[in-house]
Formats: C-alpha cells, sequence, structure tokens
C-alpha cells in the first residue's frame, strides 16, 4: 500500500450534542432520535449498534449532511453542520464526508475510476487531475486490474472497494459506512471489515460504521449502543469475541430500559 502514510486534513472526531429527529409517517410524527449526545476521537474504527428501528441509520444519514436535525449540533471534523446553507451541506457531502453504503451506489455506465472520481468532477475538478490519485487508490485497494470496469463486471467486494475509493479520494476526516457489508458473502465482508480496520490505523481516520452484526463490530475498538433514539452506552472490545459482544449489547440495551 504504497500511499498510506496520508494524513487527515482536519480532525478526525464527530460530535453530536442534544441531536433530535422526527419524521412524518401519513398523519404521525415518528421520533427518529430523542437527543443523541455521542463524542468520537479518531483514529479509529467504531461501530454503531442497536435494534433496527433505534436511529442508526438516522445519525449516519445526518453526519453525512443528508439530511438536517431539527435540533442539537452535530459536528464533523472542525465544522459544525447547523450552520450550513444548503449549498455549503452539499460541498461537505461532496469534500468532507466519505460515506459508503450498502448497496455501493456506483453508476452503471461509468468505470471504476470514472466512478471514484465523479463527486470531484461534480465539484468542478477535471477527471484528468483527479484520476491519478483515484488510480492509486484503486491501487492500493487491491483494484489497479479492474479500474476499467463498469460495475457490472466487478465483484460485490469489488464495488464495495471502489465505493471506498470515491470515498477517500477528498481524504474526508470521517469515513461513514452504513451496513456496508449487507450485501456481501460472509468471507468477503470478513475482508471488507479488516480492510475499514486497516484504512483507520493506516491513513489516521475515523471510520464509524453502522451495522448490527457482532461479527463486524469485534472489528472495531469501541460500539455506541443506540435505542429508541438516544444513546445506550458505549462498549469498548478488548479482544471481545462476537458472542461475548452479543451479550454485552444486549445487556446494555437491557440496562438501559
Ligand atoms: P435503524 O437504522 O436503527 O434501523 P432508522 O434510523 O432507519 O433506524 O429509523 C429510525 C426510525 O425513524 C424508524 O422508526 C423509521 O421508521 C423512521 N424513519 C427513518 N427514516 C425515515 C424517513 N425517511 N421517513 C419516515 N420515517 C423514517
Amino acid at each position: 500500500m504504497p500511499s498510506t502514510e496520508t494524513q487527515p486534513t482536519q480532525a478526525c472526531r464527530v460530535s453530536v450534542r442534544g441531536v433530535h429527529k422526527s419524521y412524518r409517517q401519513g398523519s404521525r410524527s415518528v421520533q427518529a432520535l430523542r437527543g443523541v449526545d455521542l463524542q468520537i476521537e479518531g483514529p479509529g474504527f467504531h461501530a454503531i449498534m442497536g435494534p433496527s428501528g433505534s436511529g442508526k441509520s438516522t445519525l449516519l444519514y445526518l453526519l453525512a449532511g443528508l439530511d438536517t436535525a431539527d435540533a442539537g449540533e452535530i459536528r464533523v471534523g472542525d465544522v459544525s453542520l447547523a450552520n450550513l446553507s444548503e449549498a455549503e451541506l452539499t460541498l461537505h457531502r461532496r469534500r468532507r464526508s466519505g460515506v459508503i453504503f450498502q448497496g455501493f451506489n456506483l453508476l452503471p455506465t461509468l468505470t471504476a475510476l470514472e466512478n471514484v472520481t465523479l463527486p470531484a468532477t461534480l465539484d468542478g475538478r477535471s477527471h484528468a487531475h483527479m484520476a491519478p490519485r483515484a488510480a492509486e487508490l484503486l491501487q492500493e485497494l487491491g483494484l489497479r486490474d479492474r479500474m476499467d470496469h463498469r460495475p457490472d463486471a466487478l465483484s460485490g467486494g469489488e464495488q464495495q472497494r471502489v465505493a471506498i475509493a470515491r470515498a477517500l479520494l477528498q481524504e474526508p476526516p470521517v469515513l461513514l459506512a452504513d451496513e456496508p457489508t449487507g450485501n456481501l458473502d460472509s468471507q468477503t465482508s470478513d475482508r471488507l471489515w479488516r480492510l475499514l480496520a486497516e484504512i483507520a490505523a493506516r491513513r489516521n481516520m475515523l471510520v464509524l460504521m453502522v451495522t448490527h452484526e457482532p461479527l463486524a463490530a469485534v472489528h472495531c475498538q469501541r460500539v455506541h449502543v443506540l435505542r429508541d433514539g438516544v444513546v445506550a452506552g458505549n462498549i469498548d472490545l478488548h479482544g471481545m469475541d462476537p458472542s461475548q459482544l452479543a451479550v454485552r449489547v444486549a445487556d446494555t440495551l437491557r440496562a438501559a430500559r
């Protein structure tokens, strides 16, 4: 991995204070987040776990600037998202928050290399200018021979690595991942989790992953447990195995009742 000594350009931390978020579902309002407080100092690999509907994806979306909080403060790196205009939020998404999703979200008509440079080109930079760095990242992620392939010629694991390269291109302080291996087989998933841990360690980044799988979360240093839209507790992993972690998560959820 040749260029892994890259240092982050901004402090790799997230700070969430008193964040609320509701959605309308027909005539009723659903409170997805009810006062989330979460401080994570990077670098490192952290997980957000919790039952379905506890607000994990909502929190990640807010951190990514894909939606805005109703109340409270969210800081990613050194930037407070509450103060950003729509246009600034768009720039935040393109430049500062690297996000990967379960569905990879690659454009089918573009090659792997073009997919990686796409957000930067939307940001006014030329593909030619960004291509060498994108190629370096793809090589670093083991995709040197896949750069000219379109997504349908790539395996799921390869597509997710293209998405990771795309997320890393503008060197965001934080890499956010929402169930990144949800569509992948167990061996490929395991390789991806190790890769994310390696990215956090080698690139001095904060990688924050939403997952419901103890098998995934044991690759992290710390797990933040959400329940009913609030943080119910934190668990430091310290070499825990997946079944021990599952018990600790269940205990944390029970204690928060
Ligand atoms: P998790 O990721 O932990 O499963 P979510 O953050 O997806 O939880 O959802 C939290 C709650 O907010 C759920 O009750 C869900 O139905 C609701 N919710 C999430 N996104 C939306 C949306 N776009 N519109 C309406 N309700 C939503």
